[in-house]
């Protein structure tokens, strides 16, 4: 054993100081920000200016993503088309991009999903530069815009933070070359290296079936080298590469970090924002299981989606086979639990949002989701628990399944009663409950009456509405507690003051 672990660290070490092969990558970046505030406009106006249109058969091809030269060095673009999904946009924002371009019109300022933006670019842990756009316009305020971005956390240089802002206008032209500059001096700063040596990962990017070419996929590598004929995995399909051809049309034998590549040889569309690794590789382990989707239990009115992630293959499987027998133990049971993704590996943005889509949870044992991770999930209000015991987990999920299944009998969402209530130093008030029907969940909104919510009628108002911030059971956080059980509810300082027999209804 120790001379294993010594063996271990010593190739650990070797690893560490083997960094020779590592060079310096061009930088990917996005564009974001909200819509008509120009971001196709800016995107084809660099690329025509940058790219050798028809260099190749006088054909510039629309894959999804576009590199451009500039002061002899490259720079990557993910050429977004039109206003495709905003969930697809961050999974491969989160994953393949070093840097967001968030355009503001100058002449409109800070909009909703320009607000949207800076939360995912934020939540993803990806460096902002901001480009001021339509700056030619007679209504361009670009210090107002400067003003808004700061009341959103987006401290621009002139603003004493360390954001770099460029006033450009895609119509005239101006500024294009700031922005390109700029980008290339947050890329040195931020020192982007990959290994063409070592490991395939790439990212997809795109994803669709043509007609006639059959499934076209876009990747960007991040690291290592992908050629022609390597046998590769994406979303658990393993498929050999047939051809690959960059942005201009030319057909390539390979292709390193960086580089934006169209690919040829799936049969079915793996899914955006997965990884593309060298089929058997350890990666390969890690990406294999993505979006498979298995429910257990059926004819059921009521489905509990989860993406479980562990932390090897051996405790994936018994987690697995743990909730399938909670499912059945259940007798009578109306609800069925549905796999979204069952895999090895950290919690990812990719499995916060696969949850997000389906209302689900994610459950994480002996692993943790990364700091930007837990704050997409807060962002997006997607339950994510981590275990360290396989007991804690069922129990967990035992509540959210019996949960679940009082709920669609009882055709209520829950009822509480408050046992007792005490302030934090904080100001917020816990209520210590007890849960009569139904469950109370991380989230929920509920409203407190002084009467029974079952003899709750229209006239009556209720004494407090608001939402639970936190539900703890003992010492422990938990997404839901289900009936018969008792818990602590986090409330917020407003309800202090109230006081009697209380009940709580989960609406
Ligand atoms: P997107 O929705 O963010 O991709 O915005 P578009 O690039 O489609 O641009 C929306 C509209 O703004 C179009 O009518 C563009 O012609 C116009 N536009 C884009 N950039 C500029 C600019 O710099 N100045 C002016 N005056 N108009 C612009």
């Amino acid at each position: 054993m120790a001379e294993n672990k010594t063996i271990r660290n010593k190739v650990v070490a070797n690893d560490t100081v083997n960094t020779s092969q590592e060079t310096i990558r061009p930088p990917v970046v996005t564009v974001m920000g909200h819509v008509d505030h120009g971001k196709t406009s800016i995107l084809d106006a660099i690329r025509k200016t940058s790219v050798q249109a028809g260099e190749y058969g006088g054909i510039t091809q629309h894959i999804g993503a576009y590199q451009i030269e500039h002061n002899s060095k490259k720079i990557t673009f993910i050429d977004t088309p039109g206003h495709q999904a905003f969930s697809q946009m961050r999974a491969r924002g989160g994953r393949a991009a070093d840097i967001v371009v968030l355009v503001v019109a100058a002449n409109e300022g800070v909009k909703p999903q320009t607000k949207e933006s800076i939360q995912h670019a934020k939540a993803a842990g990806v460096t902002i530069i901001v480009a001021l756009n339509k700056m030619d316009t007679a209504g361009a305020d670009p210090q107002n815009v400067k003003q808004e971005l700061a009341r959103e956390g987006v401290m621009v240089e002139d603003w004493g933070g360390d954001i770099i802002s460029v006033q450009v206008s895609a119509k005239s032209g101006t500024g294009l070359t700031d922005l390109l500059d700029a980008i290339q001096v947050q890329a040195e700063m931020m020192n982007l290296k990959a290994d063409p040596a070592s490991e395939l990962e790439a990212v997809i990017i795109e994803s669709r079936l043509d007609a006639k070419r059959g499934v076209v996929v876009t990747v960007i590598i991040k690291n290592g080298t992908l050629r022609i004929a390597d046998e590769v995995s994406a979303s658990g399909y393993n498929i050999k590469i047939r051809s690959m051809m960059d942005h201009n049309g030319k057909m390539l034998k390979e292709a390193g970090p960086s580089t934006p590549v169209e690919i040829l040889g799936f049969s079915k569309p793996p899914s955006v924002g997965d990884l593309l690794v060298q089929k058997g590789s350890e990666l390969a382990e890690l990406a294999i299981d993505e979006n498979r989707v298995e429910i257990i239990g059926k004819d059921t009115k009521r489905t509990v989606a989860i993406v479980v992630k562990a932390d090897t293959q051996g405790t994936l499987e018994a987690v697995k086979a743990g909730l399938a027998g909670l499912v059945s133990e259940v007798v009578g049971a109306t609800f069925s639990l549905k796999f979204l993704r069952a895999s090895v590996g950290d919690i990812t943005d990719s499995d916060v949002l696969l949850a997000q889509g389906a209302r689900g949870i994610v459950v994480g044992f002996g692993v943790k989701p990364a700091p930007n991770v837990a704050d997409l999930a807060d962002n997006l209000k997607v339950t994510v628990k981590t275990y360290q015991t396989i007991y804690e987990l069922m129990d967990d999920v035992k509540e959210l399944l019996e949960g679940t299944a009082h709920d669609a009998e009882a055709k209520i969402k829950g009822r509480a009663q408050v046992l007792k209530t005490f302030k934090l130093p904080s100001g917020d008030i816990i209520a210590g409950c007890k849960v009569l029907a139904g469950a109370l969940k991380e989230g929920s909104r509920i409203a407190i009456y002084d009467k029974d919510p079952a003899d709750v009628t229209k006239e009556d108002e209720p004494l407090y509405v608001g939402q639970v911030k936190k539900l703890k059971k003992g010492k422990n956080e938990v997404p839901l507690v289900g009936k018969d059980n008792e818990c602590g509810i986090l409330l917020k300082p407003q309800f202090e003051g109230i006081a009697g027999d209380l009940w709580v209804e989960v609406r």
